[in-house]
């Protein structure tokens, strides 16, 4: 049977190219890069060949880069760290409704400390109002965190003019970049970001690794107590081979950026097209305007049927896909996102998201197209919701 992975957005397969340069870091050399010998020594130089990398591919010093486990640890250090260390400063942070579970919720574990967080709305494309950023600021506000790219329905904030207001008035700004490293180009001093957040699974990168890049002369509490790892500031023997890999994975993603995009927005625009013309009553999420949203993102919910029973029927056809964000799934509730978009919650349960990677091909979308256009006609056969449908998209 085929096997067609179009769940990118969740995690991607790590690049043969970055394993390969990955594994002599397990058993050859496998020192410790804080250990003094020669092994260590080996080791160290390899970190920082790739902290070398993730400088460049976003525009910062190598000494900003701090490695961490991935994006959940960088969202919550540079969140909780931020609070801790300027709290007697304020006890504000404005961040937005659609951000990822990892900054939502660290968000609502401060509150239960005395913070107050402002979770900003998004237009119905899932873009903030920078105007209401700007109205939201208060003397007391320590933080903005706003996500750079959504991951359900691909919306990209306007992160320059964010980063100019933060700048404006003094206030530090975090960005959940996990979503856009490698997919957007980004560049920190030029967009005023003071911290970002990126993992190394999301971009042809081994899993459990990831980056904190955290603007020099901004000073944030520690996250973890221990040895005086990452310029005593993250605690922990750092994980050579995964560091090794994210660093050649960044690399590649941006060399090839441009060229990947256009692979896989001209599957995404095809497939979309495909689905709109051939599938009724189906709303597509997110931005209209596809440079306004990841060239990988195709989010739809389709109307009389449940995203769980859409993504089992695409899942026996070797498809794969989430429905919502694959931390929400497992659930019942429709997606916070869906919901902050404004889209009506009998709709919101019948969304999927489909994300395309740089191996895709435009035989597998269309095969996709084919057993979606069935398996959609098939559920709302069986579906009691289902009455007459007159055959006509509700978005043209
Ligand atoms: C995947 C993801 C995360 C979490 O990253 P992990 O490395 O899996 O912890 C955070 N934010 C966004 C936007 C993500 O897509």
């Amino acid at each position: 049977m085929k096997e067609i992975y179009l769940d990118h957005s969740a995690t991607t397969y790590t690049d043969p190219e970055v394993l390969q340069e990955m594994l002599p870091y397990f058993t050859e050399v496998f020192g410790n890069a804080s250990s003094q010998h020669k092994a260590g020594r080996e080791a160290l130089k390899a970190v920082d060949t790739a902290r070398e990398r993730i400088a460049k591919a976003i525009g910062c010093l190598p000494s900003e880069v701090y490695f961490t486990s991935g994006g959940s640890e960088s969202d919550n250090w540079a969140i909780k760290g931020m609070a801790e260390m300027h709290k007697d400063k304020g006890n504000h942070i404005i961040t937005t409704k659609i951000e990822h579970p990892a900054v939502i919720r660290t968000c609502k574990a401060l509150e239960r400390e005395g913070f107050e967080v402002t979770y900003l709305d998004v237009d119905n494309e899932g873009i903030i109002s920078t105007k209401q950023l700007e109205e939201a600021i208060t003397e007391r506000t320590i933080l903005i965190s706003v996500m750079f790219a959504n991951n359900e329905m691909g919306a990209i904030q306007p992160i320059a003019e964010i980063g100019a207001i933060a700048k404006k008035y003094k206030i530090a700004f975090h960005t959940d970049a996990v979503q856009a490293v490698g997919n957007v180009p980004i560049d920190v001093k030029a967009m005023n970001i003071d911290m970002l957040s990126m993992s190394g699974h999301k971009f042809y990168g081994p899993k459990g690794v990831g980056v904190l890049y955290k603007r020099n002369g901004l000073r944030i509490g520690k996250f973890m107590d221990g040895g005086e790892q990452e310029r005593n500031m993250r605690a922990g023997t750092i994980n050579t081979p995964a560091i090794v890999g994210m660093g050649k994975a960044i690399e590649l993603a941006v060399e090839n950026m441009q060229a990947n995009n256009e692979h896989i927005a001209k599957l995404r625009d095809y497939f979309v097209s495909q689905v709109l013309e051939k599938i009724p009553n189906v709303y597509f999420n997110g931005p209209k305007d596809m440079s306004k949203r990841l060239a990988n993102n195709a989010n739809f919910s389709f109307e009389y049927v449940e995203g769980e029973s859409i993504l089992m029927r695409l899942d026996m056809q070797g498809i794969r896909v989430s429905s919502g964000s694959a931390c929400s799934s497992g659930s019942l509730e429709p997606s916070y996102v869906m919901l902050s978009i404004g889209v009506p919650i009998e709709i919101a349960h019948g969304t999927i998201r489909f994300s395309f990677g740089k191996s895709n091909t435009m035989e597998q979308t269309q095969y996709v197209v084919d057993q979606l256009v069935s398996i959609i006609d098939n559920l709302r056969e069986m579906s009691p919701l289902f009455k007459e449908i007159k055959g006509e998209n509700i978005y043209v």
